[in-house]
């Protein structure tokens, strides 16, 4: 099924979010969390991509797995940074033969040292996104930053290509991470003025390490409030109180995105089923 059918037709949307393994080692162990967390029958989820595409193929096959194994639609993300229009074609018709029909469409991060960009087949998200629409009938998801990208001087600007990407073809947009509802409120609010109307899915992030965020933030300029700062620095030492504190905090934050009209969220779960299922769970008369 596609995304956008589902977010037409179902309110609350509660979907989660898994990663490939990197290499085929783990493949095994990364299969058997995604599907423990496909059990929960979400309303879908999303398989991200490596980096650079090198595990494209896992990308795939868990993707492939879960929808035919578990019932369970599928978002495939692609990111086209240093990838070739024939490499990005080649992905497209193996997600067209394995019928998914959900594409999150992502530039990528730009590798350190590839700083020459003459070459490339793509700079940004939106001519990825050209192409998919030209590829068939996908249905397409875009990124979206309610703190700006980290790489936009303002979040002006980085709205003005929002709407450019959006108006390329996207059918829906997924926000990054956020720990504070009134950016993600406020950013809603910006956007639908400056004339993007499609729907909009709320990124959350239960955090279960206290170290590991605070370094996420500091690179991606996420903002801490200090409600969520007292938590980490006071439970980030010990491992079970964190993950306990950080479910409950995402969990917080579901409820008053739902209490405010927000028909969508996508958990990043991180393929940890424990979490997915603790979400779940806490949401399980309202969802
Ligand atoms: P774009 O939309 O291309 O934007 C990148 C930057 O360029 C922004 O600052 C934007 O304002 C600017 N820009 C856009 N268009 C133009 C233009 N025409 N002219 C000038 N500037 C422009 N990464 C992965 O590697 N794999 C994943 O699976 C993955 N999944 C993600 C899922 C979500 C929901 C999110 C929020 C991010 C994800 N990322 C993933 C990270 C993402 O690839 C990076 O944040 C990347 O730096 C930007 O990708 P984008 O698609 O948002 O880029």
């Amino acid at each position: 099924m596609k995304v956008s059918e589902i977010l037409k037709n179902k309110h609350p949307v509660l979907s989660f979010e898994v990663f490939p393994p990197k290499t085929s080692d783990s493949f095994e162990s990364v299969k058997s969390a995604t599907e423990k967390i496909a059990q929960l029958h979400p309303d879908f989820m999303s398989v991200t991509y490596g980096a650079g595409g090198g595990t494209s193929a896992y990308t795939l096959s868990i993707a492939e797995n879960l929808k035919n194994q578990y019932n369970v639609t599928t978002v495939a993300h692609l990111t086209c940074v240093s990838s070739t229009k024939e490499a990005v074609g080649n992905q497209l018709q193996k997600l067209k033969e394995a019928k998914i029909e959900n594409i999150l469409a992502l530039r990528g991060d730009i590798p350190e040292g590839l700083e020459d960009r003459s070459q490339w087949s793509y700079h940004y998200a939106n001519e990825l996104i050209t192409d998919i629409k030209a590829a068939g009938d996908f249905c397409i998801g875009g990124a979206c930053y309610p703190e700006g990208h980290v790489e936009s001087e303002t979040v002006a600007e980085d709205i003005r290509h929002l709407k450019q990407k959006v108006d390329a073809g996207c059918d829906f947009l997924t926000t990054q991470m956020f720990f504070d509802n009134n950016v993600f409120y406020n950013f809603l609010y910006k956007i639908r003025e400056a004339g993007i109307t499609v729907p909009v899915i709320a990124g959350i992030m239960p955090v279960t390490n206290g170290k590991q965020i605070k370094r996420i933030c500091q690179l991606s300029g996420t903002y801490l409030p200090q409600r969520f700062k007292q938590i980490v620095d006071t439970f980030g030492s010990n491992p079970d109180a964190m993950k306990q504190a950080g479910i409950a905090y995402a969990t917080e934050q579901i409820i008053d995105l739902y209490a405010n009209g927000i028909p969508a969220v996508h958990v990043y779960s991180m393929n940890k089923p424990e979490v997915a299922a603790k979400i779940k769970e806490n949401l399980s008369c309202i969802i």
